[in-house]
């Protein structure tokens, strides 16, 4: 199989797919906007997600040894580009060992700087799939696999919600999450501010949690996607985050393990977003859409806006509370609305519903009337939090349910400074004041304190008055310095404006391109 390829093809003309065989043609770069292909061309078709996983591609055989990866990094550097056989090497030594740490941040730092082929990005992609164990499920599931991942937002809980209203809505979800990335953060993470959650679950006791829950929320570990867990931790600690081959290999390598029917993007823009501009962030989506065809995948990126925090409380234990509130079939509009639309997308691309609206009526009505709860209830027992907790987490009062979860030792609110109306809360000096107070890391592996966080007191498009509390942070330290309280003081932004509703964050959707739009 060495050196062949057996992808589902993309026109070579949609994005700048270069084809293996016609490696003379230069493909366009990842991570250089302006090479992308032309947008209006009209993609061609692809088989439909088909249950199997990541596509028909073998490994090359033998596995190859990484070649001397000085080497491999010196020709990234300088912008070359790296072959099939060279990324399969790379990928290996990074699961192995061989490869030192110095290494493999150097390498990511060329990648980042120099970015990918949309081939180079696809062979990432599968090998980093296949470093672990692809994830096997019986027949009649097949048009019931779905999942949804995001790019990283701030306040972002939707999968919290959506995974198990999924699971309520007939599918099956085998979600493999990430942890903290940057200033974003991560789903795992804040389902561990759960005592007794288990991250950790083997591929066996996956199919157990979907035959029993139908949903469950795992890490990679060394049996899923290990050499994932290892750059992505690598990625987190090296600034190398924003790099658009590597969180398509990323996030396509997660989702190509689970053998899914369909799968949703959420890829974000705006001022706490991995790329703020639009623009970049349409590439993004349209790379995620395309990589994810090539290999097989049904995929639809939505492009949603990260400019304000997704919701009103930001940090693990208090999204966890958001998150519950939205399964009470409440909570802020912004977060259902996100969790409702992403939702009937895949339930239409799935072809569980006829269109997008009767998915988003379908999930809409999986949180009123309690059955998305009652999955998340028992995707928290099956996934080892004690039972009696799992159920006063869910059917507590919102007070008895910060009682049961880890918080800080201390609160500060802020006061407006001035009066006006509420144009925008700024998500990103929130997020990183969050981060210097604990909430995310700065080394691999370094704890967090699951309890920091900070709740809004007020949404976008409300008005207020001087010295109205606005903010409250969590914190588990000495008070705010002044620099913390003045970045986040800044972070408010008032208008004269009448009040206005708060806005939706949904803002397009790239989709597969066998889909026709609704
Ligand atoms: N989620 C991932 O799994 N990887 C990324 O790089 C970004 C978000």
């Amino acid at each position: 199989m060495r050196g062949t390829c057996s992808l589902h093809p993309v026109a070579a003309g949609d994005v700048g797919w270069n084809p293996i065989g016609l490696r003379n043609k230069r493909a366009a770069v990842l991570n250089r906007p302006r090479a992308m292909a032309d947008p209006g061309t009209p993609p061609a078709p692809i088989a439909p997600g088909d249950g199997s996983g990541g596509g028909s591609r073998e490994p090359p055989d033998p596995m190859p040894r990484a070649k001397q990866l000085p080497e491999l990094i010196r020709r990234k550097r300088d912008g070359g580009r790296l072959s099939e056989e060279e990324i399969w090497g790379f990928v290996r030594a990074v699961v192995e060992g061989s490869a030192q740490g110095a290494q493999i941040g150097a390498m990511l730092m060329a990648i980042r700087l120099q970015g990918m082929d949309l081939e180079e990005t696809s062979a990432l992609t599968l090998a980093l799939a296949r470093s672990g164990q692809q994830l096997e499920w019986p027949e009649a599931w097949h048009q019931q696999l779905v999942d949804k991942h995001s790019t990283g937002g701030v306040g972002d809980k939707v999968s919290l919600i959506l995974a198990p209203a999924l699971a309520a809505c007939g599918c099956k979800v085998p979600m493999i999450s990430g942890r903290g990335l940057g200033h974003t953060g991560g789903t795992l993470d804040k389902l561990e501010s759960i005592p007794g959650f288990n991250v950790i679950q083997s591929p066996q006791q996956m199919q157990v949690l979907l035959e029993q829950v139908g949903c469950c929320i795992v890490g990679q570990s060394k049996e899923l996607v290990p050499a994932d867990g290892i750059l992505y931790a690598a990625r987190d600690v090296t600034a190398t985050v924003d790099s658009l081959p590597l969180i398509t290999a990323s996030i396509l390598s997660k989702k190509a393990v689970e053998g899914l029917s369909a799968l949703v993007i959420d890829v974000k823009f705006g001022g706490a977003a991995v790329f703020p501009d639009q623009e970049q962030a349409r590439e993004l989506a349209r790379a995620l859409v395309n990589v994810g065809a090539g290999l097989g995948l049904r995929v639809a990126a939505a492009l949603t806006a990260m400019d304000n925090p997704l919701g009103r409380n930001v940090g693990h234990t208090l999204e966890v509370e958001e998150a519950l509130l939205c399964l009470d079939g409440t909570g802020p509009p912004d977060l259902r609305d996100l969790v409702t639309r992403l939702g009937g997308v895949l339930l239409w691309l799935s072809g569980h519903v006829g269109n997008q609206a009767q998915g988003t009526a379908r999930v809409a009505a999986a949180l009123d009337d309690g059955s998305a709860r009652r999955r998340f209830e028992q995707m928290l027992v099956a996934q080892g939090v004690d039972s009696n907790l799992a159920r006063s987490l869910c059917f507590g009062t919102p007070a008895q349910r910060r009682q049961l979860l880890p918080h800080a030792r201390e609160q500060e609110e802020l006061l407006a400074p001035a009066a006006g109306t509420v144009e925008r809360v700024q998500a990103l000096p929130l997020a990183l004041v969050l981060h210097e107070l604990g909430a995310g890391r700065s080394r691999t592996g370094e704890p967090i304190r699951l309890g920091v966080g900070a709740e809004l007191l007020v949404h976008v498009g409300q008005s207020l008055s001087r010295g109205t509390p606005w903010l409250r942070v969590h914190l588990d330290g000495p008070a705010l310095t002044d620099s913390q309280r003045r970045a986040l003081q800044g972070a408010l932004v008032l208008s004269d404006r009448a009040p206005f509703p708060t806005p939706s964050p949904f803002a397009e959707l790239v989709l597969p391109p066998t889909a026709a739009q609704p």
